[in-house]
Protein backbone atom coordinates (compact mmCIF):
# COMPACT_ATOMS: atom_id res chain seq x y z
CA UNK A 1 0.00 0.00 0.00
CA UNK A 2 1.53 3.25 -0.77
CA UNK A 3 1.22 6.07 1.54
CA UNK A 4 0.30 9.55 1.69
CA UNK A 5 1.27 12.23 4.18
CA UNK A 6 0.90 15.60 3.75
CA UNK A 7 3.86 18.01 5.27
CA UNK A 8 3.10 21.11 3.73
CA UNK A 9 0.29 22.86 6.30
CA UNK A 10 2.59 26.18 5.84
CA UNK A 11 1.46 26.34 2.41
CA UNK A 12 -1.86 25.61 2.76
CA UNK A 13 -4.61 23.30 4.40
CA UNK A 14 -7.20 21.26 2.83
CA UNK A 15 -10.98 22.97 4.11
CA UNK A 16 -12.19 20.87 7.30
CA UNK A 17 -15.61 19.04 7.07
CA UNK A 18 -16.78 21.83 9.99
CA UNK A 19 -16.00 24.52 8.05
CA UNK A 20 -17.62 23.02 4.60
CA UNK A 21 -20.90 22.55 6.74
CA UNK A 22 -21.01 26.07 8.71
CA UNK A 23 -20.30 27.46 4.77
CA UNK A 24 -23.27 25.16 2.95
CA UNK A 25 -26.21 27.09 4.09
CA UNK A 26 -24.63 30.39 2.53
CA UNK A 27 -25.29 28.78 -0.84
CA UNK A 28 -28.18 26.84 -0.56
CA UNK A 29 -30.61 29.14 1.85
CA UNK A 30 -28.50 32.69 3.50
CA UNK A 31 -27.83 33.59 -0.46
CA UNK A 32 -29.03 37.32 0.35
CA UNK A 33 -27.05 40.12 0.09
CA UNK A 34 -26.17 41.74 3.21
CA UNK A 35 -26.67 45.04 1.96
CA UNK A 36 -30.40 44.43 1.16
CA UNK A 37 -33.42 46.38 2.38
CA UNK A 38 -35.29 42.82 2.77
CA UNK A 39 -35.70 39.73 4.62
CA UNK A 40 -33.24 37.63 2.28
CA UNK A 41 -30.84 40.65 2.91
CA UNK A 42 -31.48 41.03 6.60
CA UNK A 43 -31.01 37.00 6.99
CA UNK A 44 -27.59 37.54 5.15
CA UNK A 45 -26.71 40.42 7.29
CA UNK A 46 -26.79 38.85 10.63
CA UNK A 47 -24.98 35.78 9.31
CA UNK A 48 -21.81 38.44 8.65
CA UNK A 49 -22.42 40.07 11.82
CA UNK A 50 -22.69 37.18 13.42
CA UNK A 51 -19.30 35.67 11.80
CA UNK A 52 -17.78 39.13 12.30
CA UNK A 53 -18.63 39.27 16.15
CA UNK A 54 -16.88 35.48 16.74
CA UNK A 55 -14.08 36.36 15.15
CA UNK A 56 -13.35 39.10 17.30
CA UNK A 57 -14.39 37.43 20.28
CA UNK A 58 -11.40 34.84 18.91
CA UNK A 59 -8.79 37.32 18.39
CA UNK A 60 -9.76 40.18 21.38
CA UNK A 61 -11.36 42.46 19.43
CA UNK A 62 -13.95 44.59 18.20
CA UNK A 63 -15.98 43.57 15.61
CA UNK A 64 -15.98 46.88 13.86
CA UNK A 65 -12.32 46.50 13.92
CA UNK A 66 -12.00 43.68 11.37
CA UNK A 67 -11.79 43.96 7.66
CA UNK A 68 -12.44 41.29 5.27
CA UNK A 69 -10.24 40.84 2.16
CA UNK A 70 -9.60 37.96 -0.20
CA UNK A 71 -6.21 36.85 1.19
CA UNK A 72 -3.33 37.12 3.38
CA UNK A 73 -1.65 38.93 0.51
CA UNK A 74 -4.11 41.53 0.23
CA UNK A 75 -4.16 42.02 3.62
CA UNK A 76 -0.40 42.58 3.60
CA UNK A 77 -0.30 45.03 1.14
CA UNK A 78 -3.18 46.88 1.89
CA UNK A 79 -1.91 47.64 5.62
CA UNK A 80 1.73 48.68 4.60
CA UNK A 81 0.47 51.01 1.59
CA UNK A 82 -2.73 52.12 2.99
CA UNK A 83 -0.74 52.93 6.02
CA UNK A 84 2.00 54.65 4.01
CA UNK A 85 -0.55 56.82 1.85
CA UNK A 86 -1.86 58.48 4.86
CA UNK A 87 1.63 58.62 7.04
CA UNK A 88 3.08 60.34 3.98
CA UNK A 89 0.85 63.52 4.69
CA UNK A 90 2.41 63.60 7.88
CA UNK A 91 5.74 63.80 6.60
CA UNK A 92 6.94 60.60 7.33
CA UNK A 93 8.24 58.24 4.55
CA UNK A 94 10.25 55.80 5.76
CA UNK A 95 8.76 52.30 6.99
CA UNK A 96 10.85 49.79 8.57
CA UNK A 97 10.44 45.55 8.17
CA UNK A 98 12.51 42.60 8.16
CA UNK A 99 14.69 41.17 5.83
CA UNK A 100 12.87 37.67 6.89
CA UNK A 101 9.22 38.92 6.05
CA UNK A 102 6.84 37.05 3.48
CA UNK A 103 7.12 38.35 -0.49
CA UNK A 104 3.24 39.84 0.19
CA UNK A 105 5.13 42.34 2.98
CA UNK A 106 8.94 42.69 0.84
CA UNK A 107 7.20 43.26 -2.58
CA UNK A 108 5.01 45.84 -1.19
CA UNK A 109 8.24 47.67 0.48
CA UNK A 110 9.95 47.41 -2.41
CA UNK A 111 7.16 48.68 -4.70
CA UNK A 112 6.33 51.49 -2.02
CA UNK A 113 10.65 52.59 -2.70
CA UNK A 114 9.86 53.12 -6.23
CA UNK A 115 7.19 55.80 -4.97
CA UNK A 116 9.91 57.48 -3.21
CA UNK A 117 9.49 55.81 0.35
CA UNK A 118 12.61 54.90 2.25
CA UNK A 119 12.57 50.77 4.04
CA UNK A 120 15.03 49.56 6.09
CA UNK A 121 15.19 45.96 5.75
CA UNK A 122 16.47 45.03 9.85
CA UNK A 123 18.54 41.70 10.30
CA UNK A 124 17.84 38.81 11.93
CA UNK A 125 20.21 36.59 14.29
CA UNK A 126 20.79 32.99 13.63
CA UNK A 127 17.43 32.18 14.96
CA UNK A 128 15.64 34.52 12.95
CA UNK A 129 14.72 36.43 15.93
CA UNK A 130 14.72 39.81 15.16
CA UNK A 131 17.73 42.28 16.38
CA UNK A 132 15.88 44.76 18.55
CA UNK A 133 18.49 46.98 18.97
CA UNK A 134 19.15 47.60 14.80
CA UNK A 135 14.89 48.00 15.18
CA UNK A 136 15.29 50.34 17.33
CA UNK A 137 18.34 51.99 15.30
CA UNK A 138 15.92 51.78 12.36
CA UNK A 139 12.97 54.00 13.71
CA UNK A 140 13.45 57.59 13.00
CA UNK A 141 11.16 60.47 13.35
CA UNK A 142 10.51 60.03 9.63
CA UNK A 143 9.55 56.11 10.19
CA UNK A 144 5.24 55.87 9.34
CA UNK A 145 5.15 51.92 10.11
CA UNK A 146 7.34 49.16 11.38
CA UNK A 147 5.95 45.44 9.44
CA UNK A 148 7.62 42.94 11.56
CA UNK A 149 5.74 39.25 11.10
CA UNK A 150 4.32 37.52 13.57
CA UNK A 151 5.95 33.98 12.92
CA UNK A 152 8.08 32.55 10.20
CA UNK A 153 6.65 30.82 7.46
CA UNK A 154 9.97 28.72 6.60
CA UNK A 155 11.82 28.72 9.79
CA UNK A 156 8.50 29.20 12.60
CA UNK A 157 10.24 31.55 14.55
CA UNK A 158 7.91 34.03 16.52
CA UNK A 159 8.76 37.57 16.97
CA UNK A 160 8.72 39.33 19.74
CA UNK A 161 5.67 41.36 18.78
CA UNK A 162 4.22 42.80 21.58
CA UNK A 163 7.68 44.78 22.46
CA UNK A 164 8.19 45.91 18.67
CA UNK A 165 4.44 47.46 18.66
CA UNK A 166 5.40 49.07 21.92
CA UNK A 167 8.81 50.72 20.58
CA UNK A 168 6.84 52.01 17.09
CA UNK A 169 4.56 53.84 19.44
CA UNK A 170 7.12 55.51 21.66
CA UNK A 171 8.10 56.42 18.33
CA UNK A 172 5.05 57.61 17.05
CA UNK A 173 5.14 55.03 14.50
CA UNK A 174 1.96 52.29 13.41
CA UNK A 175 3.06 48.68 13.86
CA UNK A 176 1.89 46.20 12.02
CA UNK A 177 2.05 42.34 11.94
CA UNK A 178 1.66 39.98 9.50
CA UNK A 179 0.11 37.32 12.04
CA UNK A 180 -0.89 34.58 9.26
CA UNK A 181 1.50 31.60 10.19
CA UNK A 182 0.28 32.52 13.90
CA UNK A 183 -2.94 32.31 14.15
CA UNK A 184 -4.04 29.26 15.16
CA UNK A 185 -0.23 28.54 16.79
CA UNK A 186 -0.44 31.15 19.32
CA UNK A 187 -2.73 32.81 21.99
CA UNK A 188 -3.58 36.13 20.02
CA UNK A 189 -5.13 38.70 22.41
CA UNK A 190 -5.02 41.88 20.53
CA UNK A 191 -6.55 43.63 23.58
CA UNK A 192 -3.31 43.92 24.80
CA UNK A 193 -0.83 42.49 21.94
CA UNK A 194 -0.41 46.60 21.24
CA UNK A 195 -0.30 46.20 17.35
CA UNK A 196 -1.80 48.58 15.18
CA UNK A 197 -2.66 46.52 12.84
CA UNK A 198 -2.80 42.53 11.94
CA UNK A 199 -3.36 40.45 8.44
CA UNK A 200 -4.83 36.70 8.55
CA UNK A 201 -5.63 34.02 5.87
CA UNK A 202 -8.42 31.82 5.66
CA UNK A 203 -6.30 29.00 3.97
CA UNK A 204 -3.63 27.97 6.47
CA UNK A 205 -5.89 27.42 9.18
CA UNK A 206 -8.50 25.08 6.78
CA UNK A 207 -10.87 27.62 5.36
CA UNK A 208 -11.29 27.94 1.82
CA UNK A 209 -8.56 30.09 -0.32
CA UNK A 210 -9.95 33.60 -1.30
CA UNK A 211 -10.46 34.45 2.28
CA UNK A 212 -8.58 36.82 4.90
CA UNK A 213 -8.81 39.47 6.98
CA UNK A 214 -6.91 42.85 8.10
CA UNK A 215 -7.63 43.94 11.67
CA UNK A 216 -7.28 47.79 12.18
CA UNK A 217 -7.29 49.50 15.44
CA UNK A 218 -10.06 51.90 16.81
CA UNK A 219 -8.85 55.20 15.79
CA UNK A 220 -6.12 54.49 13.04
CA UNK A 221 -6.64 55.60 9.91
CA UNK A 222 -5.39 54.07 6.71
CA UNK A 223 -6.39 54.66 2.69
CA UNK A 224 -9.67 52.73 1.35
CA UNK A 225 -8.40 49.73 -0.33
CA UNK A 226 -11.60 49.70 -2.67
CA UNK A 227 -13.62 52.56 -3.31
CA UNK A 228 -17.32 51.41 -4.20
CA UNK A 229 -20.31 50.81 -2.26
CA UNK A 230 -20.61 51.02 1.76
CA UNK A 231 -19.35 47.55 2.29
CA UNK A 232 -16.37 47.34 5.28
CA UNK A 233 -17.15 51.01 6.07
CA UNK A 234 -16.13 51.94 2.77
CA UNK A 235 -13.00 51.24 3.02
CA UNK A 236 -13.20 48.21 1.25
CA UNK A 237 -16.23 47.90 -1.52
CA UNK A 238 -17.89 44.90 -2.78
CA UNK A 239 -20.25 42.65 -1.82
CA UNK A 240 -18.91 40.43 0.81
CA UNK A 241 -17.97 36.72 0.20
CA UNK A 242 -20.57 35.43 2.99
CA UNK A 243 -20.12 31.92 2.59
CA UNK A 244 -16.44 32.12 3.02
CA UNK A 245 -16.76 35.20 5.92
CA UNK A 246 -18.77 31.94 7.92
CA UNK A 247 -16.28 29.89 6.99
CA UNK A 248 -13.40 31.77 8.53
CA UNK A 249 -15.24 32.58 11.40
CA UNK A 250 -15.84 28.34 11.74
CA UNK A 251 -11.77 28.02 11.16
CA UNK A 252 -10.49 30.23 13.45
CA UNK A 253 -13.06 29.40 16.63
CA UNK A 254 -11.66 25.57 15.89
CA UNK A 255 -8.18 26.63 15.15
CA UNK A 256 -8.10 28.87 18.73
CA UNK A 257 -9.98 26.09 20.33
CA UNK A 258 -6.93 23.30 19.69
CA UNK A 259 -4.12 25.80 20.64
CA UNK A 260 -4.18 23.53 24.22
CA UNK A 261 -3.54 20.50 21.98
CA UNK A 262 -0.68 22.07 20.18
CA UNK A 263 2.15 20.03 22.57
CA UNK A 264 0.93 16.55 20.26
CA UNK A 265 2.08 18.60 17.59
CA UNK A 266 5.66 19.77 19.34
CA UNK A 267 6.17 16.29 20.08
CA UNK A 268 6.03 14.81 16.41
CA UNK A 269 8.13 17.74 15.35
CA UNK A 270 10.33 17.34 17.99
CA UNK A 271 10.77 13.21 16.99
CA UNK A 272 11.11 14.41 13.41
CA UNK A 273 13.90 16.91 14.40
CA UNK A 274 16.19 14.43 16.23
CA UNK A 275 15.08 11.73 13.61
CA UNK A 276 16.24 13.63 10.59
CA UNK A 277 19.16 15.21 12.26
CA UNK A 278 20.55 11.46 12.38
CA UNK A 279 21.56 12.08 8.99
CA UNK A 280 25.35 13.13 8.90
CA UNK A 281 25.47 16.88 7.57
CA UNK A 282 22.30 17.94 7.99
CA UNK A 283 21.09 21.11 10.16
CA UNK A 284 18.31 22.35 11.48
CA UNK A 285 17.61 26.05 10.36
CA UNK A 286 15.99 27.95 12.64
CA UNK A 287 15.95 28.22 16.42
CA UNK A 288 14.92 25.01 18.32
CA UNK A 289 12.82 26.62 20.97
CA UNK A 290 11.15 29.50 19.52
CA UNK A 291 9.55 27.86 16.33
CA UNK A 292 6.18 26.62 15.67
CA UNK A 293 4.77 23.64 16.73
CA UNK A 294 4.75 22.10 13.44
CA UNK A 295 7.49 23.46 11.59
CA UNK A 296 10.77 21.02 10.63
CA UNK A 297 13.10 23.09 8.49
CA UNK A 298 16.45 21.19 8.00
CA UNK A 299 19.24 21.95 5.49
CA UNK A 300 21.23 18.74 3.91
CA UNK A 301 24.56 19.16 2.25
CA UNK A 302 25.61 18.10 -1.10
CA UNK A 303 22.45 17.76 -2.15
CA UNK A 304 19.52 19.70 -4.07
CA UNK A 305 16.15 20.24 -1.93
CA UNK A 306 14.05 20.51 -5.08
CA UNK A 307 15.53 16.59 -6.24
CA UNK A 308 14.25 15.97 -2.82
CA UNK A 309 11.21 17.19 -2.90
CA UNK A 310 10.86 15.20 -5.76
CA UNK A 311 11.87 12.21 -4.79
CA UNK A 312 9.82 12.35 -1.30
CA UNK A 313 6.43 13.04 -3.58
CA UNK A 314 7.01 9.62 -5.68
CA UNK A 315 6.85 8.46 -2.22
CA UNK A 316 3.63 10.06 -1.33
CA UNK A 317 4.84 13.06 0.69
CA UNK A 318 4.41 16.50 0.52
CA UNK A 319 7.14 18.89 1.68
CA UNK A 320 8.31 21.94 0.23
CA UNK A 321 12.00 24.09 0.14
CA UNK A 322 10.43 26.94 1.92
CA UNK A 323 7.75 29.26 0.99
CA UNK A 324 5.63 28.03 -1.88
CA UNK A 325 5.73 31.60 -3.35
CA UNK A 326 9.40 31.22 -4.33
CA UNK A 327 9.14 27.52 -5.38
CA UNK A 328 8.91 28.59 -9.26
CA UNK A 329 12.58 30.34 -8.94
CA UNK A 330 15.25 28.71 -8.69
CA UNK A 331 16.88 31.76 -6.00
CA UNK A 332 18.37 30.29 -2.63
CA UNK A 333 15.45 31.60 -0.01
CA UNK A 334 15.61 35.14 1.35
CA UNK A 335 14.96 33.70 5.03
CA UNK A 336 18.17 31.06 4.93
CA UNK A 337 20.19 33.50 3.80
CA UNK A 338 19.31 35.95 6.23
CA UNK A 339 19.86 33.55 9.17
CA UNK A 340 23.50 33.20 7.58
CA UNK A 341 23.01 29.61 6.05
CA UNK A 342 25.33 29.12 3.13
CA UNK A 343 23.79 29.30 -0.54
CA UNK A 344 25.19 25.52 -0.99
CA UNK A 345 23.38 24.54 2.22
CA UNK A 346 20.16 26.92 1.83
CA UNK A 347 19.75 24.82 -1.49
CA UNK A 348 19.20 21.85 0.07
CA UNK A 349 16.94 22.57 2.94
CA UNK A 350 13.55 21.35 2.79
CA UNK A 351 10.49 22.40 5.51
CA UNK A 352 8.30 20.08 6.60
CA UNK A 353 5.03 21.46 8.49
CA UNK A 354 2.93 19.33 9.95
CA UNK A 355 -0.59 19.75 11.59
CA UNK A 356 -3.16 18.15 13.96
CA UNK A 357 -4.03 15.69 11.39
CA UNK A 358 -0.58 14.38 11.38
CA UNK A 359 -0.06 10.98 12.94
CA UNK A 360 2.60 9.14 14.41
CA UNK A 361 2.83 6.63 11.51
CA UNK A 362 2.66 9.68 9.28
CA UNK A 363 5.96 10.74 11.06
CA UNK A 364 7.29 6.84 11.24
CA UNK A 365 6.89 6.89 7.50
CA UNK A 366 8.72 9.99 6.87
CA UNK A 367 11.40 9.09 9.20
CA UNK A 368 11.80 5.89 7.20
CA UNK A 369 11.75 7.33 3.74
CA UNK A 370 14.17 10.41 3.87
CA UNK A 371 17.38 8.82 4.78
CA UNK A 372 17.69 6.54 1.59
CA UNK A 373 16.57 9.70 -0.37
CA UNK A 374 19.42 11.71 0.76
CA UNK A 375 21.96 9.07 0.54
CA UNK A 376 21.10 8.49 -3.01
CA UNK A 377 20.66 11.80 -4.00
CA UNK A 378 24.70 11.93 -2.68
CA UNK A 379 25.39 8.86 -4.66
CA UNK A 380 24.78 10.72 -7.45
CA UNK A 381 26.29 14.00 -6.41
CA UNK A 382 29.40 15.05 -7.88
CA UNK A 383 30.01 17.38 -4.87
CA UNK A 384 29.37 14.72 -2.39
CA UNK A 385 32.13 12.67 -4.55
CA UNK A 386 34.67 15.52 -4.23
CA UNK A 387 33.87 15.81 -0.75
CA UNK A 388 34.62 11.94 -0.07
CA UNK A 389 38.14 12.46 -2.32
CA UNK A 390 38.91 15.68 0.00
CA UNK A 391 38.31 13.05 3.35
CA UNK A 392 40.01 10.56 2.18
CA UNK A 393 43.40 12.72 1.34
C1 LIG B 1 0.65 32.25 3.13
C2 LIG B 1 1.21 33.49 3.72
C3 LIG B 1 0.84 34.76 3.23
C4 LIG B 1 -0.07 34.92 2.04
O1 LIG B 1 -1.39 34.57 2.31
P1 LIG B 1 -2.37 34.25 1.08
O2 LIG B 1 -3.71 34.12 1.72
O3 LIG B 1 -1.88 32.99 0.46
O4 LIG B 1 -2.29 35.41 0.16
C5 LIG B 1 1.37 35.86 3.83
N1 LIG B 1 2.21 35.76 4.87
C6 LIG B 1 2.59 34.57 5.37
C7 LIG B 1 3.49 34.53 6.54
C8 LIG B 1 2.10 33.40 4.82
O5 LIG B 1 2.49 32.22 5.30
Amino acid sequence: MSRFVYADNAATTPVSPEVIEAMAPCFSEVWGNPSSQHGKGYEAKAALDDARSRIASCLGCRPDEIYFTSCGTESDSWAIKGAAALMKKKGRTHIVTTKIEHHAVLHTCRALEKEGFEVTYVDVDSDGIVKMDELDAAITDKTALVAVMYANNEIGTVQPIREIAKLAKSRGALSFTDAVQAVGNLEIDLSTLGVDMLAMSGHKIHAPKGIGLLYVRRGVRIANLIDGGGQEKRKRGGTENLPYIVGLAKAVEIAVARIPELDKVREKRDRLIDGLLRIPYSTLNGSRENRLAGNVNIGFEFVEGESILMWLDMAGICASTGSACSSASLDASHVLLAIGVPHEKAHGSIRLSISHETTDEDVDYILETLPPIIERLRELSPLWEDHLKTKRN
